[in-house]
């Protein structure tokens, strides 16, 4: 594959916002993408788990283009049509009832954090804090970065949102010391997605449940990495059976597009108008992408696919690290990270992955992260296996 475009070389006009490496994307193509001078790069990162259906789905593409052609966006003081039926399409898949479409997963914990604080004034007498966890994500807006527990971000923009007490993940013990009458929420990922990916126990998931309900308080569970049948089964809590009051989605939700969703139990629904909103949220042009997307994530065989990669992935890195001594592999379906122990920094084994036409993950200095497109074929982990061993070697 040979490309016509000329590579850009002056970036000077963009914020300095992460360290680019020097490489232009112009092309991709389910697990692969295409620079400027037409080199081909086999994609296990995939926007950061964004590109469920890799790049460029056709199903997606031609939602987009259909619904471009009708109505992009009537404003959100209407209804239209796609928003209303994905809603009931998304509401019904997620076992939840009502739901609120927003443009990023920060936005969708955002506008959790509001409905639980909202809930909170109306019904446990003005409590507003929400215990979190250390080494979770939540997003990059001021309140859930406070919400989050990255340590890389203390003393960063302070002074931070007060009220999210952090506990260690999986220490139960921890939440019930942490909740005082100040408590509305707990709020976490089913697996801690940015830190390393590393998953809450189920007998933790359960046991929160039973607390929260015992204290009379909301679990919130951010899905938005975990959800869209990234872990094998559509929604994370799906292995558990936990029902939380208060769930957000992102990522994989538009199979690439900007769609995140907040979704809330019927109770808990105490927005009134003007409370919650934005000019974009709902539009019909996201909407149609969800739409095709959760078709796609619903068809007879899907998360068969997704958990047969899965096994494929994790035996396969399993058998690298025996070879190569290296660490263990965690995490659920296609969320999975290999432990490196000390023998090499996955920065630099990332980096060496570029230069050989791979891009890899390294979420901690001794951990890379896998989460490929969710159609990734079994070749394609194979390739990804080989070209891995490579740089191990
Ligand atoms: N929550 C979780 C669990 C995430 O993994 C992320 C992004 O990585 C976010 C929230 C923030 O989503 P976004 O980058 O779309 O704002």
């Amino acid at each position: 594959m040979t490309t016509d475009t000329a590579t850009p070389d002056d970036f000077s006009a963009l914020m300095a916002i992460t360290h680019w490496p020097d490489v232009v994307f112009v092309r991709g193509e389910g697990s692969w993408l295409w620079d400027t001078t037409g080199k081909r790069y086999l994609d296990f990162i995939q926007g950061w788990a964004v590109n469920c259906l890799g790049h460029f789905p056709p199903q997606v593409a031609n939602a987009l283009a259909a619904q471009a052609n009708t109505l992009l966006n009537c404003s959100p003081a209407y209804y239209n049509a796609p928003m209303v039926d994905y809603a009931q399409a998304l509401t019904a898949a997620a076992g939840m009832e009502r739901v609120f479409f927003a443009n990023s997963g920060a936005e969708a914990n955002e506008g959790a954090i509001k409905l639980a604080r909202k809930w909170g004034s109306l019904h446990r007498d003005g409590a507003y804090e929400i215990i979190t966890t250390v080494g979770g994500f939540h997003g990059r807006t001021l309140a859930t970065m406070s919400a989050s527990g990255k340590a890389a971000w203390d003393g960063l923009f302070e002074p931070k949102v007060p009220g999210f007490p952090k506990v260690p993940l999986n220490d139960l013990a921890a939440v019930e010391a942490a909740i005082s009458d100040n408590t509305v929420a707990v709020m976490l990922e089913p697996v801690q997605g940015e830190s390393g990916v590393w998953p809450a126990e189920d007998d933790y998931l359960t046991g929160l449940r039973a607390l929260t309900e015992k204290h009379g308080i909301l679990l919130i569970l951010d899905e938005i990495q975990t959800g869209m049948a990234r872990t094998g089964a559509m929604f994370a809590k799906e292995h558990t059976g936990v029902a939380p009051d208060i769930m957000t989605l992102g990522k994989g939700i538009g199979g690439g597009v900007p769609l995140a969703a907040l979704l809330a139990r019927e109770e808990i629904c105490c927005f009134e108008p003007g409370d919650q909103g934005g000019t974009y949220n709902g539009n019909a042009l996201m909407a149609a992408a969800g739409m095709a997307v959760l078709e796609s994530l619903s068809a007879p065989g899907f998360l068969d696919h997704v958990n047969a990669a899965s096994d494929h992935l994790r035996g396969g890195l399993e058998a690298l690290s025996a070879q190569h001594g290296l660490g263990t592999v965690r995490g659920r379906g296609l969320l999975l990270a290999l432990s490196l122990g000390t023998r090499m920094d996955s920065a630099e084994l990332a980096a060496r992955g570029l230069d050989a036409g791979l891009l890899l993950n390294a979420p901690a200095p001794d951990s890379l992260r896998f989460v490929p497109a969710l159609n990734v074929s079994l070749g394609e982990i194979d390739d990804m296996l080989a070209i891995l061993d490579g740089l191990l070697t």
